[in-house]
């Protein structure tokens, strides 16, 4: 599946980085573990970063009841959110061509308060699961009142763009005999040992879908 661009998300500088495909899209989207929501707030843009996760077609972002960027969000027809992953510093031989590869993504779109009771759980759920999968089983589910201390916001997916940059520096041909180091940097997220919290029992063992999750990012 595909979202044919539109006038807002058609990448223009460096087109063939561009991509619309659905599965690319929430591939970055499901890999990243936070976004930056941009709002236009009393005139002037403000662009916070935040956690994201992502059910199906829809984007979700929490926050505290009385979050103003949220607040602002809900009240605008169009927000923007970008993510992006950062995979590789990219250092050429002129200090021009030097770049960064990356996949990110950028959504405009409605925001919508979620006030579904059914849907907020199942949206927590899922952000729980999203922070690491096996968690959700692993963890109180939010009362009544921590339900009510937060607002959920969903962002359709289908106004959305991604872009890549992957593969080696690029150089201009005339700089290629330069004496300078060129090459590219791979940038990782890699997880360290996990730090109980001090009130655990000691010799608590890491749970099993923990220990295979940081073990796989190590
Ligand atoms: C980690 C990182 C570092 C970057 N560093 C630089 C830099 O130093 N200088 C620089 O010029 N550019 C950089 N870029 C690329 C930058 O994001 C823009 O794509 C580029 O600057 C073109 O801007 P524009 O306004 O001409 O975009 P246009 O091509 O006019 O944008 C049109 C539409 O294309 C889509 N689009 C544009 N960029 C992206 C994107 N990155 N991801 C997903 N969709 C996108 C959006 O929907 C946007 O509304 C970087 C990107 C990343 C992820």
């Amino acid at each position: 599946m595909s979202n044919p661009p539109t006038s807002r998300t058609r990448v223009r500088r460096r087109p063939e980085r561009g991509d619309y495909d659905r599965a690319t899209i929430d591939a970055i989207v499901d890999e990243a573990h936070y976004c930056h929501v941009g709002v236009v707030h009393e005139g002037v843009p403000v662009v916070l970063p935040t956690i994201h996760w992502r059910l199906g077609d829809q984007l979700y972002v929490h926050g505290s009841a009385v979050n103003a960027v949220l607040k602002t969000a809900v009240g605008t027809p169009t927000i923007c959110v970008t993510i992006t992953l950062l995979d590789g510093l990219v250092l050429a031989r002129s200090a021009f061509h030097h770049s960064m590869n990356y996949r990110s993504v950028v959504v405009f779109g409605p925001a919508t308060l979620v006030e579904d009771r059914e849907e907020k759980l199942t949206a927590f759920a899922a952000l729980m699961e999203s922070v690491v999968s096996g968690r959700g089983g692993d963890c109180r589910p939010p009362s009544d009142s921590e339900l009510e201390a937060t607002a959920l916001v969903r962002v359709p997916l289908n106004e959305a763009s991604a872009k890549i940059r992957g593969g080696p520096v690029a150089d201009d041909a005339s700089d290629m005999t330069l004496p300078h180091w060129a090459g590219v940097v791979p940038v990782k997220t890699v997880l360290g040992e996990p730090l109980a919290a001090a009130e655990m029992p000691s010799g608590t063992e890491v749970p099993a879908y923990l220990r295979a999750w940081v073990d796989s990012h190590k």
